[in-house]
Formats: structure tokens, C-alpha cells, sequence
């Protein structure tokens, strides 16, 4: 089994993620060591995409 479609069978065990020390959501990946969300850990930068929010008003709605 490797880290395939498989694997993801067993990650109801344990923590995937814990409470981001940056953004606050439960997005930091205890393996991978860095957050999924705002990217804490692995750039300095934070994450943000354009996709991420949409525009209503002509202003950026998060
Ligand atoms: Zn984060």
C-alpha cells in the first residue's frame, strides 16, 4: 500500500491536520509539516489565490 487511493482508507485514524498557529483552521498537516491553508511552515508568504474569494460589489469578499 503506498500513499495512493488505498492508504486514504485509513485517515479517519489518526490527525491529519491540527489548528494552524497562523490562520486558525484546522489545516496544518502534522506529516507534511506545513499548513494547507495559508502555506504556515512552508513559504514565508502567505498563501492566497485569486480563486479563493469572489468579487461582489466590485469588492473582494473573502
Ligand atoms: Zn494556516
Amino acid at each position: 500500500m503506498g500513499k495512493g487511493t488505498a492508504s486514504f482508507g485509513k485517515h479517519g485514524r489518526s490527525k491529519t491536520h491540527i489548528v494552524c498557529r497562523r490562520c486558525g483552521r484546522r489545516s496544518f498537516n502534522v506529516a507534511k509539516g506545513y499548513c494547507a491553508h495559508c502555506g504556515f511552515g512552508k513559504s514565508r508568504r502567505i498563501r492566497r489565490y485569486s480563486w479563493q474569494t469572489k468579487k461582489v460589489n466590485r469588492v473582494r469578499v473573502v
